[in-house]
């Protein structure tokens, strides 16, 4: 079976529309999707629906960001996208982003490089994030490419950039709980850490609720999911793998990027199907903050 569990759309910061993703997903022979917006689960009920012809699967999710100047992603799976706690937690993170956009927008000016803000706000559609000052950056000549634009002005430590508002893991895995949803740690490669900071990091988060972790995903390399398979097995967590795909003109890997080598795709699909299923029974799951 073929399985990609981190997409991106027209609902975030993706370049397809939640139709588009589904189509390319089902003709490339992907039996299960999962859509997973920054702050946003409006692609997702919409995707479903266009995938049930084609014979896909798609798991409802979302992506949200923890942490303040080291960005932590958390992926919920599973979660009622109509879930009142968590579209309210979404709405807030989404007028934030707003504000920061603005903000950076602003710094952006200062610099000498205008990019007016409607025009940011007209890209993103919905959730406003990087990916959108960047395009209009380009669009504005003020950057060759995304990837420029990301390297010269808004990367962490570069002048355009605004840290979002900090908000704890506990309190992600808490919200994506209470939606009936399972909780993982995206990406972990991308926080930099060393194996042992990184465990016992992991393993404090699994005492509050987090279920899994994203093992195969383009920012790992073999030796590195490797080490990260070992990790989560030890600490007890379930196994995922998503490319991260956000539409082939975002220049950052297809669709299905780097889950070739996930040997394992079949059990552990059906580990956190089943864990989904526990978890969207119960009607309360309690937390330690
Ligand atoms: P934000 O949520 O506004 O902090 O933007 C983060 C998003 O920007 C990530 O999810 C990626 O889609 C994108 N991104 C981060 N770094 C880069 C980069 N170097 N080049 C292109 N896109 C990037
Ligand atoms: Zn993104
Ligand atoms: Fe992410
Ligand atoms: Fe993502």
């Amino acid at each position: 079976m073929r399985a990609d569990l981190h997409l991106h759309t027209t609902a975030s910061d993706g370049l397809l529309t939640p139709e588009q993703l589904t189509e390319k997903a089902a003709q490339a022979g992907f039996d299960l999707i999962a859509v997973t917006d920054h702050d946003s689960m409006d692609g997702v009920e919409s995707a479903r629906a266009f995938a049930k012809p084609l014979g896909l699967g798609v798991l409802t999710g979302v992506e949200l960001s923890c942490g303040a100047q080291k960005e932590i992603h958390i992926l919920g799976y599973g979660i009622d996208p109509q879930n009142a706690a968590l579209r309210a937690f979404c709405r807030e993170r989404r007028a934030q982003r707003a504000a920061r956009t603005e903000e950076m927008v602003n710094r952006l000016c200062a610099l000498g490089k205008p990019v007016s803000v409607e025009r940011v706000r007209e890209m993103a559609r919905g959730v406003m994030g990087r990916p959108h000052v960047a395009r209009a950056l380009v669009e504005a000549g003020h950057a060759a490419s995304v990837s420029e634009a990301f390297e010269r002005y808004l990367k962490p430590g570069k002048p355009g950039y605004v840290p979002k508002e900090d908000v704890r893991v506990a309190e992600a895995v808490r919200l994506i709980r209470g939606a009936g949803g399972v909780a993982v740690l995206a990406h972990p490669m991308e926080l930099k850490m060393g194996e042992t900071a990184l465990e016992s990091l992991v393993h404090e988060w699994k005492s509050q609720g987090l279920s899994g972790m994203e093992v195969y995903h383009p920012s790992a390399q073999n030796n590195h999911a490797h080490a990260l398979y070992q990790m989560a097995r030890r600490e007890g967590l379930l196994v995922t793998g998503g490319s991260d795909f956000h539409g082939e003109a975002a220049h950052r890997g297809g669709i299905g990027e780097g889950l070739d080598r996930w040997r394992t795709v079949q059990e552990d699909t059906t580990a956190l199907l089943s864990a989904i299923k526990d978890c969207s029974m119960k009607t309360e799951v309690k937390v330690r903050d």
